[in-house]
């Protein structure tokens, strides 16, 4: 087996892995395919924090078998991911067709499946770490301007709705040396800006007493050498401190964005989801955020039609969203997923009530960003460049402190990873367009 193709489903921390997973068979002497078609191995790495994204893994590995009988080929098939963390066993029973089956904290035992399968064999390991640290063995990164650091894995909130507590274990945090080496390396590489990823950043280093926490980590990590920008995800409204944000102001490196999740704007559904928190609480944070960081700007996840989500809590959530305005929101219909708390709730929102809400939202936050960007025509926007955007030419593409995407003009070439002046001259859904040197 020479080739692999990765495909990746969810979140950043799988996009994370991913990139561990293709260093660790790059060492193993493999090169990346350009389609499945052409590897000889495809990892899928797997996300349930869905139903959707669960239900588009298996049909992608039946689909991955018609083509193997289709051309003949030897090819090999593993599974890895949150939905490997959670079925184990169950998938290779179910697909006999699949050849290995790693869970969330087993990517190091790849070189070993790799083997194991060669001679022929299946396996499915999904033994997790005990509790406390846990470490992450260097690994070669691709040319990038952005790296993702992993500061910490699993999640102790146990959210009535999700999954992450079970298949991504309880919290556990890599020790400050380990991340700020990973940082000079990805520095060293070449990256620009870095991305400090955990289910909750905010609680970084707890219960490990020779850790500063998540403060210190981000002052160390901003004040790296080379670290031209920086961002985190996720913050958990509950845990979110004003001390970041007085960090953030003073570290101009840092960009002034924050992901905080507000899920929704009722009372009653945060309660029946175990959020920990009001939205008056969550919306006093941000008031008090944005007195020390004017310019900061928060995004959030919301989930629609939840279990007893009534036209009234939705109008709540609706409220909010206008109130806050968000630059960003990510909002998607509640679905069950089994072994969590909400499975014991009635999944009674009709799934038509559940996307006209979804509709409505998403116009919301449609109408704020055209106003937001509209008023803003003229102004210089900074851009981190990350190349010529897939329009060729001159055009370049790159992203602003805010994350948007910018697509600009230039009239002599734009180094990757320079940080630019953009006059931003029209605004489009996805994203921004501008020119520079004008
Ligand atoms: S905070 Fe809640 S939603 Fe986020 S990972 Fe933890 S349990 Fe899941």
């Amino acid at each position: 087996m020479r080739s692999y193709y990765i495909h990746t489903y969810g979140c950043q921390m799988n996009g994370y892995d991913s990139e561990r997973i293709a260093a660790t068979l790059e060492s193993a002497g493999m090169f990346s395919a350009a389609s499945p078609d052409e590897a000889e191995l495809v990892i899928l790495n797997t996300c349930s924090v869905r139903e959707k994204p669960q239900h588009k893994v298996e049909s992608h590995v039946g689909k991955l078998r018609q083509n193997q009988i289709n051309a003949g080929l030897p090819l090999k098939i593993g599974i890895m991911g949150c939905v490997a963390q959670q079925e184990g066993d169950n998938f290779l029973k179910r697909f006999p067709y699949v050849d290995f089956v790693l869970g969330t904290d087993n990517i190091d035992m790849l070189p070993y499946a790799l083997n194991e399968i060669a001679s022929g064999k299946r396996l499915s390991e999904t033994a997790m770490y005990g509790d406390g640290k846990f470490h992450i063995l260097p690994f070669e990164r691709k040319d990038s301007v952005s790296a993702y650091v992993t500061i910490m894995k699993g999640c102790d909130n146990f959210c009535s709705y999700c999954v992450v507590p079970y298949v991504r274990g309880r919290e556990k945090s890599r020790s400050q040396r380990e991340i700020l080496d990973e940082v000079k390396r990805a520095v060293h590489s070449g990256v620009k800006e870095i991305v400090l990823l955990g289910q909750n950043v905010n609680s970084y280093g707890k219960g490990i007493p020779d850790e500063t926490g998540f403060a210190g980590l981000l002052r160390s990590v901003a004040e790296t050498d080379g670290v031209c920008r920086v961002r985190f995800v996720t913050s958990h409204p509950k845990d979110f401190s004003e001390e970041i944000v007085r960090i953030m102001a003073y570290h101009p490196n840092i960009c002034p964005c924050i992901h905080m999740p507000l899920q929704s704007g009722s009372d009653e559904i945060l309660k029946k989801m175990n959020r920990g928190y009001t939205y008056s609480g969550y919306r006093d944070k941000i008031v008090a955020a944005k007195e020390i960081l004017p310019d900061i700007l928060f995004s959030s996840d919301f989930i629609l039609g939840f279990p007893g989500e009534t036209d009234e809590d939705f109008e709540h959530t609706f409220d909010a969203v206008r109130e806050i305005e968000y630059e960003m929101i990510f909002a998607f219909k509640y679905s069950v997923r089994p072994g969590t708390k909400a499975e014991l709730f009635k999944d009674n929102v009709p799934d038509e009530v559940k996307t006209a809400r979804l509709q409505r939202l998403i116009e919301a936050q449609e109408r704020i960003i055209s106003k937001r960007y509209e008023k803003m025509i003229g102004a210089k926007l900074r851009v981190l460049a990350d190349g010529v955007s897939k329009r060729g030419g001159n055009v370049y593409t790159g992203r602003t402190e805010h994350n948007r995407v910018m697509n600009f003009r230039s009239d002599s070439p734009v180094k990757q990873g320079l940080i630019v002046d953009v006059r931003l001259t029209e605004v489009k859904r996805n994203s921004l367009y501008g020119e520079l040197n004008k």
